[in-house]
C-alpha cells in the first residue's frame, strides 16, 4: 500500500490506544462508495445539455458519455480520441490539462482547481494513465478527480468524479491527534497496536436526504499486525464522529500443496493439499492452512512455510528440515524444498488422521500433535514409541517414510494405544499389529500391506489370509506381526462380507466404526470378537443381531475366533451309549453356534456304521427337535462298531459328526466291559517312555511330552480328564503344538499285564491331528504288531487328514500275536514326511478293557502254590468284579481239576471279598490245585495253569511250570523233593493261617 505522507505522522507508544470500545460502532464498514444507476431516459435527457452538445460540436459526434445521474456530471467520456504529445510525463500531463480546460463547466471544476496527482506509463501497452485531483476549498475529495487514458498517442477515455456543484460542509474543529484517537478507539481494532499513522484533511462525499454533500473529514491511516490491518478511517472534522472505516490490507488467498509419492516410491508422484501447516508473511503474520491447504494472509511477500505443522511435526534426522519460500499465492512443496520422506510422511499422516477424525475424534492420536522422525539411519523398518519413526532407504527396502501403508500402520499403533480406555495393560502387541494393518487397509482398500516396501515392489504382509487362532498364533514377541494377521485377516474378511451386503462405502464405514470401537476395550486377539460385538451394538442389546453379528461371526470364525472359530456353525453333542443288548440307540443334541445367524434347519441325514471293519452301512435318522436319533440294528455283542452322523442342511451344506466322518469315526466296543488296567497320567507319567526312531536329532525332534496340553497347533486346550496327558508337542513354552517334519517318534507303555482276561482291547481317549496317512503316519502298535493306522488315501488325493476337534473315545482291538503271552506293550508312533505338520497325538485315560463275560469277571490270574516247611501254601487274589458269591479251592492228584467239584475241596468261601488276597495251607504239600469263583449262577469255566491253577511237587503235564511268569518261584525253598514223601495225611487237613494271611490288598482297580 502506497501512503502519501502529506498528513501528520504521529509516533504512538505501543498499547497507548488499548481502550475498550464504547458501545456499538456507528461507522460504516467498508470503503465509502457510491452506488451508480443508469436509467436510459435520464441519461438521454442529460445528453441534451448544452455543455455536452458543445463538447460534441468541438470534438466530433462519435464521443459517448455516461452520466452521474445524482450530480448531472459525466462519469465516463470515451470516443475516437484526441491526439496528445507523449514525449514525457510532463508533456502528457500538460496536454491533458490543456485539452480539458475548455470543458470545466461540463466536467465540474473551476479553473485553477485541477492538479496532477500522477502520470504513469505502461510501455508494453503503449498506454498512459493520468490521474488528476480536483480541489474544493483546497481539499482533495476521496476517490474524486479526473482520470485520463491515452493509448497510441490519443486520449480516448476520461473518468470523472467531480462534485462541482455539491456543497462543502463541516469545519475542522478537531485537530489531527484527536482525529487519530477517535479513529482508533471507535474503530474495529481498538486493542491492537496501531503503527505508522497518517492523518490527512479530505472531503468525503456523503449521500444525504438533501443530496450529495462533501464533508470535511480527517482521513486517518494506521497499521496493525494482529489483526492484520491497513486501516483507513474518516473522522468528521467537526463532530469527531467516525463516519467510515475500512481495511486496505489485501489478503492473499493461497494453497499449500505438496508433490508426494502416491503410495510408495514405485507409484509415481501426485499433488495433494497440505493441511495445518503454518504460512508466515514478511510482516511476521502467521496463518495456518485448512484441510484443503488453503490459507489467507496479508499480502506481504515472501511467504515461508515448513513441515512442522500444527498437528504433525516432521523432523529430518538426516539434515536440516525442509523449508519452502515463495511469493504465493500458491506454494508447492517438491523434493527441492525437503526430502521426499518428510513431505510424504506429512501428507500420509494427515490422510490417516482424516480417517481418525471421523471414527475416533476423541482419541489423543487424533487430537494432539504427533512428532514424526524420518530418514533415521536404519533400514527396512519403522516404529511407534509415542512418536512415529521411519528409516531411510537401503538393504533392498525403500525409505519407510515414503510408504503410505507404513505411515498409516505406525500411526495406527498410536491410535490403538490411546484408544484403550482401561489402562495400557490392555495394549496387546499382536492385536496392535493387526489393528495397525487394519487401519492401513481401511485407507488403501488393498489387502497387500505396503507394496513397495521392498525396492523390488514386494509387500510385507497380506491381510487377505486364512490364518487361524490358535493354530497360527505364537505367543512370542518375534511373532506379533504374524499373530496380528489373524485379527487383520478377520477384519479384512469382515469388510469384504459387509461389502457384499451393504456396498463398499458402507462396509468401510462399519468396519472402521467397529475397529475404532473395539480398540477401546483393550482386547487381545482371542477376545477381539467379543469387543467387536460390543462395538457393533447400537442399542444396548447384544442379543438382537447387533446389527452385524452374522458378518462378524463368519469373518472372525474363518480365523478361529468367536463362536464359529471351530469352523462349523453347528455343534453336535453325542455321548456314546453305555447300555447294550439288541438294537443300539444313538442320540445327538445339535446346537447352532448362533441361532440368529445359522438356524438349525436339517433337511436330510443318515447314520453310517460298520461292524468289525466291514462295509459301511446306512440307516435313516430321525430328527427330534434340536437333536437326532438313530438306531443301529442289533450290532453283535463284542464287535467293534464304527459310526458317524451326516446331516444335510437346508443351505445344502453337509455337516458331519465327527467332522471328519469316515476318516475318524466314533468307535465303540459293543457290550459291557471290565477294566483290566487304566492310566490317567495324573499322578505320574505311567512309566511311558519315548524316543526318536529316525530323523535328525535336533531340539524338539522327539517331542513327546507328559503334561497339560496348550491348545496349539490343533491340540486340545485341556486333558480329557484331570490335567495331564501324553502327547507330541503339547505346545507349552517354545513349542508350537505340532510335530516336526521328517521325524519318526514313539511313545511306549511299560509291559501291561493282561491277567486272565480274554478279548482284551485298548480303549483310550484320543485327540489326534495328522496329515493324510499317505504322507504322515500315525500308528498304534501292540508289542510289534500294528493295531491301528490313520486314514490314508493316495498321491492323487492326499488331503483327507485326520483332524480330531474333540476328545474321541477310541477302541482298538489288540492283535492276537500281541496278547498270547498275556502281556502287551502299547506304542503310539508318528512318522512325518517333509511337508505339512499338524498337532499330532494327545492321549488320555488309556485303558485295557475286556468284555464283561462271566469268565472274565470270575477269572483268577495269580494262583500260586509253593512250599512252606513240609506243607504247601496256596495263594491268590479273589476276583475284583461283583457279583462274587463263592470261591472254591480244589486239589486233584491225577491231573488238573476241571471244575470246582473236581477234586478235594481245600477251601470254600461263601462270602468272599472281591480283590482280597488269600493264602491257604495244604499240609499234604503236593497235587494239582485250582481255584474257582462263582457269581451265584455260574462258575469260572476254565482251568488254566499259571492263572487259576498250579501244581506242586512236580512239573506240569505240559512241561511248563505252573507259574509261567516266574518259573523259579514254585520250586524255590528246596521243597520240590518233599512232594512225593509227605503225601496226604489221612484227611488230617490243616488250615494254616487262613485269616492271618488275609490282607486288604486290592488289585488292578
Ligand atoms: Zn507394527
Amino acid at each position: 500500500m502506497n501512503l502519501l505522507p502529506i498528513g501528520l505522522l504521529l509516533a504512538l507508544a505501543p498499547g497507548a490506544h488499548a481502550f475498550a470500545p464504547g458501545g456499538q460502532p456507528t461507522y460504516e464498514g467498508g470503503e465509502p462508495q457510491r452506488i451508480h444507476v443508469i436509467r436510459p431516459a435520464v441519461q438521454a435527457r442529460l445528453d441534451r445539455t448544452p455543455a455536452w452538445q458543445d463538447f460534441l460540436a468541438a470534438e466530433g459526434p462519435d464521443w459517448d458519455v455516461v452520466w452521474d445521474e445524482a450530480t448531472g456530471t459525466p462519469r465516463r467520456i470515451r470516443g475516437p480520441g484526441h491526439p496528445v504529445r507523449t514525449d514525457s510525463p510532463d508533456a502528457v500531463a500538460e496536454a491533458v490539462l490543456r485539452w480539458l480546460a475548455p470543458y470545466d463547466h461540463l466536467l465540474g471544476f473551476e479553473p485553477g482547481q485541477i492538479v496532477v496527482r500522477r502520470v504513469s506509463h505502461v510501455e508494453r501497452l503503449d498506454s498512459w494513465y493520468v490521474d488528476l485531483d480536483v480541489l474544493r476549498d483546497g481539499l482533495t475529495t476521496w476517490r474524486g478527480g479526473i482520470t485520463a487514458r491515452i493509448k497510441a498517442g490519443r486520449l480516448v477515455d476520461l473518468g470523472v468524479s467531480t462534485y462541482g456543484t455539491q456543497p462543502v460542509v463541516g469545519a475542522f474543529v478537531l485537530d489531527d491527534q484527536a482525529a487519530l484517537r477517535e479513529a482508533i478507539t471507535r474503530g474495529p481494532a481498538p486493542g491492537a497496536q496501531h503503527e505508522r499513522p497518517s492523518v490527512e484533511r479530505r472531503l468525503l462525499p456523503r449521500e444525504t436526504l438533501s443530496g450529495i454533500e462533501l464533508r470535511r473529514v480527517w482521513e486517518v491511516r494506521t497499521r496493525t499486525g494482529d489483526p492484520p490491518g491497513l486501516w483507513v478511517s474518516f473522522v468528521d472534522a467537526e463532530t469527531g464522529e467516525l463516519l467510515s472505516v475500512h481495511n486496505e490490507v489485501r489478503f492473499l488467498d493461497g494453497h499449500v500443496t505438496a508433490e508426494h509419492d502416491v503410495r510408495s516410491p514405485l507409484d509415481g508422484l501426485t499433488i495433494s493439499p497440505l493441511p495445518l501447516v503454518e504460512v508466515e508473511n514478511d510482516d511476521g503474520d502467521v496463518v495456518v492452512t485448512d484441510a484443503q491447504g488453503a490459507f489467507t494472509v496479508a499480502d506481504v511477500p515472501p511467504l515461508v512455510t515448513d513441515l512442522r505443522g500444527r498437528w504433525a511435526r516432521v523432523t529430518n534426522d538426516a539434515g536440516p528440515e525442509g523449508l519452502l519460500v515463495g511469493n504465493g499465492p500458491d506454494l508447492l512443496w517438491t523434493a527441492a524444498d525437503a526430502t521426499q520422506a518428510e513431505i510424504d510422511t506429512y501428507v500420509f499422516l494427515h490422510q490417516v488422521r482424516d480417517w481418525g477424525q471421523q471414527w475416533g475424534p476423541e482419541v489423543r492420536m487424533v487430537k494432539y500433535a504427533v512428532d514424526a522422525y524420518v530418514n533415521l539411519n536404519q533400514t527396512c523398518n519403522a516404529f511407534f514409541d509415542g512418536d512415529v519413526n521411519f528409516f531411510r532407504a537401503g538393504n533392498g527396502c525403500n525409505n519407510t517414510g515414503r510408504i503410505a501403508d507404513v505411515v498409516f500402520h505406525e500411526w495406527g499403533h498410536g491410535f490403538h494405544y490411546w484408544s484403550i480406555v482401561g489402562g495400557f495393560q490392555g495394549f496387546d502387541g499382536s492385536l496392535s499389529e493387526g489393528a495397525s494393518d487394519t487401519v492401513a487397509f481401511l485407507q488403501t482398500g488393498d489387502h497387500r500391506m505396503a507394496p513397495g516396501f521392498y525396492t523390488n515392489g514386494g509387500a510385507i504382509r497380506n491381510v487377505d489370509n486364512t490364518r487361524r487362532y490358535p493354530e497360527d498364533f505364537v505367543p512370542a514377541d518375534a511373532f506379533v506381526h504374524s499373530n496380528g494377521l489373524i485379527f487383520a485377516g478377520a477384519m479384512w474378511d469382515l469388510n469384504e462380507r459387509l461389502a457384499e451386503e451393504l456396498g463398499e462405502q458402507a462396509a468401510h464405514d462399519v468396519t472402521s466404526s467397529i475397529l475404532a470401537g473395539l480398540l477401546k476395550g483393550g482386547p487381545d486377539i482371542a477376545s477381539a470378537y467379543d469387543e467387536a460385538l460390543f462395538a457393533d451394538d447400537d442399542n444396548g442389546n447384544l442379543a438382537d443381531g447387533t446389527p452385524h453379528e452374522c458378518a462378524l461371526l463368519e469373518a472372525f470364525g474363518a480365523h478361529g475366533l468367536g463362536p464359529l472359530g471351530a469352523g462349523q456353525p453347528y455343534v453336535a453333542v453325542h455321548e456314546p451309549p453305555t447300555s447294550f443288548g439288541g438294537d443300539l440307540p444313538l442320540r445327538w443334541d445339535i446346537q447352532s453356534a448362533s441361532p440368529r445367524c445359522f438356524a438349525y434347519e436339517p433337511t436330510d441325514g443318515a447314520l453310517h456304521y460298520r461292524v468289525d471293519g466291514g462295509e459301511w452301512q446306512v440307516v435313516d435318522i430321525t430328527f427330534d427337535g434340536a437333536g437326532v436319533r438313530a438306531v443301529v440294528p442289533s450290532p453283535p455283542l463284542g464287535s467293534l462298531l464304527e459310526y458317524w452322523l451326516e446331516i444335510e442342511h437346508v443351505s445344502g451344506s453337509i455337516f458331519n459328526d465327527p467332522t471328519g466322518g469316515p476318516i475318524h469315526p466314533y468307535t465303540l466296543y459293543v457290550g459291557s466291559v471290565l477294566e483290566v488296567w487304566c492310566q490317567d497320567f495324573e499322578a505320574d507319567d505311567g512309566g511311558f517312555k519315548h524316543r526318536l526312531l529316525s530323523g535328525t536329532d535336533e531340539e524338539g525332534a522327539d517331542d513327546w511330552q507328559w503334561g497339560a496340553p496348550a491348545g496349539r497347533g490343533g491340540d486340545p486346550a485341556s486333558a480329557h480328564s484331570g490335567d495331564r496327558v501324553w502327547g507330541t508337542d503339547l505346545g507349552q513354552g517354545n513349542f508350537n503344538g505340532t510335530y516336526q517334519s521328517q521325524k519318526h517318534t514313539r511313545l511306549r507303555s511299560p509291559p501291561l499285564d493282561l491277567k486272565h482276561y480274554d478279548g482284551a482291547f485298548l480303549h483310550y481317549w484320543r485327540w489326534l491331528t495328522v496329515e493324510d496317512g499317505h504322507f504322515d503316519k500315525a500308528r498304534i502298535l501292540a508289542d510289534d504288531a500294528v493295531a491301528w493306522t490313520n486314514h490314508a488315501t493316495n498321491a492323487d488325493i492326499g488331503d483327507e487328514h485326520h483332524i480330531d476337534d474333540q476328545w474321541m473315545p477310541h477302541a482298538v482291538p489288540l492283535p492276537a500275536e500281541a496278547t498270547g503271552d498275556r502281556q502287551v506293550r502299547l506304542e503310539w508312533q508318528i512318522q512325518s514326511d517333509q511337508g505339512l505338520t499338524m498337532g499330532g497325538w494327545n492321549l488320555d485315560d488309556v485303558c485295557i478293557f475286556a468284555p464283561d463275560t462271566p469268565d472274565n469277571r470270575l477269572g483268577i490270574h495269580d494262583f500260586d502254590a509253593r512250599s512252606a516247611g513240609g506243607a504247601t501254601l496256596l495263594g491268590w487274589t479273589q476276583p475284583v468284579h461283583e457279583p462274587l458269591r463263592e470261591v472254591k479251592l480244589v486239589r486233584s492228584f491225577d491231573g488238573w481239576p476241571t471244575g470246582p467239584d473236581d477234586g478235594d475241596v481245600l477251601y470254600h468261601d461263601t462270602a468272599p471279598v472281591p480283590g482280597e488276597s488269600v493264602v491257604v495251607g495244604d499240609p499234604v504239600g503236593a497235587g494239582y490245585y485250582a481255584v474257582y469263583a462263582s457269581d451265584g449262577e455260574r462258575w469260572l469255566s476254565w482251568t488254566r495253569p499259571g492263572l487259576n491253577a498250579d501244581r506242586h511237587g512236580g512239573t506240569s503235564s505240559d512241561g511248563t511250570t505252573p507259574d509261567g511268569t516266574d518259573p523259579d518261584r514254585s520250586s524255590s525253598g528246596g521243597c520240590a523233593c518233599d512232594v512225593g514223601t509227605t503225601g496226604p495225611a489221612g484227611g488230617a487237613w490243616l488250615l494254616l493261617g487262613l485269616l492271618a494271611w488275609r490282607s486288604r490288598r486290592r488289585d488292578g482297580n
